[in-house]
């Protein structure tokens, strides 16, 4: 690890202008993936800014009918929510128990891992992310692998998941770090079905053609005839892109049928 300058401010007042004064800063949440890459000097920030001190980024609460879920919340925190059962049993399902008490869901979407868990949520429960410049739409702020819409000095502060009619997620995990091979958050909200597909593909996307034929029959045999093209999939030592295809459709099945 490269020497840095550790910063703990208790405001987003603070957090933001101790980021701009710096020659190259970072801001950390529970470091379940900056510190491994500090450790690995894969990165050398001058400057880390720890968000953990800043009370208003925490914090579970409803809100006019949507769950709003602070930056700074651990997945521990969302896996014990009631509200939307299927995103608190997508949490309960992120890592291990060590990850699910540190790591947040700031820090996961902003990393926008293509493996990681909530981007599906945020697609497929047509979330808002909120910061302290922005307000997007979830299907706008993911842009690429590992890449989003964030500006370099923004701050996730939060995200408002409005309440699906009916919703379930369903992943197939890589046995050793339990990130998604493929996952797929399937919901209905407001008349509107989504599908919504992690771990397949370079950013988590949206199965179109598994939405429209969803939107007119919400049963796992809308899709048997329908299938997902590998082309622009990941292949990697755990999956080929052909077996992702497979494993999206299969998973899409088991979301519909636990969310009927
Ligand atoms: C062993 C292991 C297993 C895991 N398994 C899974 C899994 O199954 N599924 C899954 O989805 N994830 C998994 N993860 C990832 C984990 O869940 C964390 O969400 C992820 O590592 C991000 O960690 P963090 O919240 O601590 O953020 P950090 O590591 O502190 O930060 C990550 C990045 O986000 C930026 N950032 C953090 N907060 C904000 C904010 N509020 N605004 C703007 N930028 C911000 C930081 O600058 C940094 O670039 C795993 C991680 C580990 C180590």
């Amino acid at each position: 690890m490269y020497a840095f300058e550790y910063h703990r401010p208790t405001t987003l007042a603070d957090a933001t202008s101790l980021l701009k004064g710096a020659a190259d800063g970072k801001f950390m949440a529970g470091g379940q993936t900056l510190i491994p890459t500090l450790k690995q000097r894969l990165a050398s920030p001058s400057d880390v800014v720890d968000l953990s001190g800043i009370a208003e980024l925490g914090g579970v609460r409803e809100e006019g009918g949507r769950l709003v879920i602070g930056a700074m919340a651990r997945h521990a925190e969302v896996a014990a929510t009631s509200m939307i059962p299927a995103l608190a049993h997508l949490a309960d399902q992120i890592g291990d128990p060590q990850v699910r008490n540190l790591g947040t869901l700031g820090g996961s979407i902003a990393n926008a891992d293509p493996a990681a868990d909530y981007p599906a949520a945020l697609v497929g429960l047509n979330a808002t992310v909120h910061t302290n410049q922005h307000t997007i739409a979830a299907d706008d702020f993911f842009t690429g692998m590992f890449e989003t819409a964030l500006n370099d000095d923004e701050v996730i502060t939060s995200v408002g998941f409005p309440k699906p009619d009916k919703a379930a997620y369903a992943k197939f995990p890589n046995p050793a770090s339990r990130y998604a091979i493929v996952g797929v958050m399937v919901a209905q909200t407001g008349g509107q079905t989504r599908v919504a597909v992690t771990g397949a593909g370079p950013s988590v996307f949206r199965a179109s053609e598994f939405e429209s034929a969803l939107a007119g029959n919400f049963a796992a045999s809308a899709l048997d005839g329908l299938s997902i093209n590998p082309d622009d999939l990941n292949s990697d030592i755990h999956a080929s892109a052909e077996y992702r295809a497979h494993l999206v459709k299969v998973m899409a099945q088991r979301a519909v049928t636990a969310a009927s």
